[in-house]
């Protein structure tokens, strides 16, 4: 357990989106900053797991600033692809980001590796780590999971990423056809949160 209080911290992302999450799911006592703030570019992501890229960015932002930094990494791994796309998730929708082709990639590979897969259940889960790091503190990491299947179609238009071709276990429809709120009820990132709270 931390020995300090936490009062500010710094988001360690330059996803708009990411920021606005991770603000909703910390505690309202502790200042947020973004990275934007300081324009700051963020750093490759060259680890070889979730939890080594999220050390990676919150190392990277918080030598740069001073400061105490959060920073998180997820990803979508799908077992018959040998956990692809894993810690290349948003890589594999190209340099703009386009997850229309990064679905249409997942669709293509499943193809490759099992032109059957449409019959089968085909075993997901999307991964969140997180980590603080910081001077003066004792650095904290915490992991978390969703289990799922891929849909065999894309559905829905909520969310963003995989989320439409996300279907988790228990559950009829894809992360894209959920309300956000459900959603957070439920997944990789408010679960890994729910974890590093105690921390703060
Ligand atoms: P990061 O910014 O390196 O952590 O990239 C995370 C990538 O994983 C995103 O760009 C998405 O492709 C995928 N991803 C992570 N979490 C989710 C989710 O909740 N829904 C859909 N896709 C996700």
């Amino acid at each position: 357990m931390q020995k300090k209080k936490i009062n500010q911290i710094l988001i360690g992302s330059n996803n708009k989106g990411k920021v606005r999450e991770i603000q909703q799911l910390l505690p309202k006592t502790i200042k947020i900053i973004s990275v934007k703030d300081f324009k700051i570019k963020s750093p490759k992501e060259n680890g070889k797991s979730f939890l080594e890229n999220s050390l990676i960015k919150a190392k990277y932002f918080s030598k740069k600033t001073g400061m105490i930094c959060l920073s998180d990494d997820s990803g979508l791994e799908i077992d018959i692809l040998k956990k692809k796309p894993g810690i290349f998730s948003s890589r594999w929708g190209g340099k703009k980001g386009n997850f229309n082709i990064a679905i249409k990639k997942v669709f293509r590979k499943l193809n490759l590796v099992d032109t059957n897969w449409k019959e089968k259940k085909i075993k997901a889960r999307f991964i969140c780590a997180l980590t603080i790091y910081g001077p003066q503190i004792k650095t904290v990491q915490t992991l978390a999971k969703i289990e799922g299947s891929i849909s065999k179609i894309k559905k829905g238009k909520n969310g963003f990423g995989y989320d439409p071709i996300f279907i988790p276990n228990g559950k009829k429809i894809t992360f894209g056809q959920m309300n956000p709120t459900m959603k957070f009820k439920i997944d990789h990132r408010s679960k890994a949160f729910k974890k590093i709270k105690k921390f703060l």
